[in-house]
């Protein structure tokens, strides 16, 4: 997999939520009042991920709006923890997980054209012991709105552990995994850069990591020099921040903070040798975040 600068491709943004649910399964909205609520709030992509269900959701596209058909699907942990919470972006048959191992199951997933995210992994008290087994997926969930009904949805340092160990890159999801009405939709995001609002668009942009995910916060451009060891920097632009904060792995990185009362919108980190990938994150006054893809060198 290789990733790509979405602040330099051409296209657009767009909007959307790779994670919800309707009451074909724990979901406290039918399918179409789901794609409805989330067309109407702005959004211009949401996937349906159903647990262990695939729904033909065809008929909720509308002129500017994309339905993506989806799952989230658990397979058993062979490796001493919690069944897996994976998400299944652009799924069209039913997978028997009970019979597979997670590997398989991850495997049948591209095999269908879809692309698989480890969810929530703070909430599930997963770690490396349950990750570093797993082979093929492309993201993980470093936010996961309806987890913040106990406090668990942030995985940031999941995400971390698996870009310094996992030995491939691992792109961050911010979804809202939208259960019920309120509390968990319209929080968490992502925006991708693609050519057009078509699921191979927004699947190509998604397989190299041309998006940013967000609760708010705008990320307007990422400049990246990279002329060797010696000469390798990394520059953001965003909305007003309180925060940005470059994160490579363990002890390396960078942290700005505002004086008081004023705000930063853009900043450089200066690479020091060894680093292996960095990765930037806002925070605005009101404590909400964004996160860039990192990027690696
Ligand atoms: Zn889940
Ligand atoms: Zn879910």
């Amino acid at each position: 997999m290789s990733n790509v600068n979405p602040f330099k491709q051409s296209g657009q943004w767009y909007r959307g939520n790779t994670h919800s649910h309707s009451t074909e399964s724990d979901g406290r909205l039918p399918m179409a009042d789901r794609f409805a609520a989330y067309h109407e709030a702005g959004y211009d992509f949401l996937v349906l991920t159903d647990h262990r269900k695939v729904n033909d959701v065809s008929a909720h596209s509308r002129d500017g709006f994309l339905a993506i058909s989806g799952s989230e699907v658990h397979p058993s942990n062979p490796y001493g923890g919690d069944t897996y919470h994976i998400v299944a972006i652009n799924l069209y048959e039913r997978i028997n997980c009970a019979e597979l191992h997670p590997n398989a199951v991850i495997e049948e997933i591209k095999r269908q054209g879809g692309e698989a995210v480890l969810c929530h992994p703070y909430w599930c008290g997963h770690t490396l012991l349950d990750y570093l087994p797993l082979s093929g997926y492309f993201a993980v969930e470093v936010y996961n709105d309806t987890c913040m009904g106990i406090g668990k949805g942030f995985s940031e340092q999941a995400w971390d552990d698996l870009l310094d160990k996992a030995g491939r890159p691992v792109f961050g999801i911010a979804s809202d995994d939208a259960h019920g009405t309120e509390h968990d939709c319209f929080h968490g995001w992502v925006m991708v850069r693609a050519p057009e609002l078509t699921t191979d668009a927004i699947m190509t942009a998604f397989r190299t990591g041309a998006f940013y995910s967000t609760l708010g916060p705008e990320i307007i451009d990422l400049d990246v020099v990279d002329e060797g060891e010696e000469k390798r920097s990394v520059s953001v632009k965003c909305s007003p921040a309180q925060s940005i904060v470059f994160k490579a792995q363990r002890s390396r990185g960078k942290r700005v903070v505002a004086p008081e009362g004023e705000a930063l919108t853009e900043e450089t980190y200066e690479l020091p040798s060894g680093i292996k990938y960095v990765r930037v994150e806002i925070t605005d006054e009101t404590g909400k975040k964004a996160w860039s893809n990192p990027v690696f060198f």
